[in-house]
């Protein structure tokens, strides 16, 4: 397998390209990665990847399909989150199939530990409007991590395993936008992503908090 220069060129970013599984043949590759579904894009499709279209967010949240691939939540859903989103009890990002999943945790440089640390600046792509003058790029504002996480050390991530009743979409108070709520859910699993320094002992820890939540608000 090669590498490649992700995201911004510098070493940093150098990653080894996992394979494309065939539930996201149909997505269109950039530079040997599949773009996820929900992933913001220039008018000719070039992506900014690692950074969302909210409008895509909002359709995959709300209609429950995989961020990644860009259709119906099934049997089991994964969602990604960290341990402000457990502290805060919403996630931002929808759920994914756990195959998506598979895929997004193993070529994602924020959750295979590539990077050590948010990026400084907006992707160039970003940054640049690409002069079709029917894009919306000119629009854009600066990605949801700007300017409040620049530089900040990347975060430990662990992957929420939940049924379909378990998987609750609503209003998150703090962004207006719909979310992942993880209010009283009942988590299937809860598993470290270790690359980014998450623990098993950890993912217990989380999972052993709602459980007790589950408990207490079942006297
Ligand atoms: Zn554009
Ligand atoms: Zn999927």
């Amino acid at each position: 397998m090669g590498t490649r220069v992700f995201g911004d060129g510098t070493a940093a970013h150098r990653h080894a390209r996992p394979p494309i599984p065939i539930v996201l043949e149909h997505l269109s590759r950039q530079g040997g990665y599949a773009v996820p579904w929900i992933s913001l894009r220039h008018r000719d499709g070039t992506a900014i990847l690692g950074v969302v279209d909210h409008d895509r967010v909002r359709t995959a949240l709300v209609d429950r399909w995989c961020q990644t691939c860009g259709r119906p939540l099934r049997d089991r859903i994964v969602v990604l989150a960290r341990h402000q989103d457990f502290a805060f009890g919403w996630v931002s990002e929808p759920g994914m199939h756990p195959e998506c999943a598979f895929y997004s945790t193993s070529s994602c440089p924020m959750l295979t530990g590539v990077l050590p640390r948010h990026r400084s600046h907006a992707p160039a792509a970003m940054r640049e409007p690409c002069g079709n003058p029917l894009c919306d790029c000119r629009a854009w504002g600066p990605p949801d991590d700007f300017p409040g996480r620049a530089e900040q050390p990347a975060e430990r991530w662990f992957a929420i395993w939940l049924d379909p009743a378990g998987y609750r979409i609503d209003t998150d108070p703090v962004t207006g936008r719909p979310a992942v709520s993880l209010a009283g859910i009942r988590p299937l699993t809860i598993r470290p992503l270790p690359a980014t320094g998450a623990t098993a002992d950890e993912a217990r820890t989380l999972k052993a908090g709602f459980a007790s939540l589950a408990f207490l608000a079942g006297l």
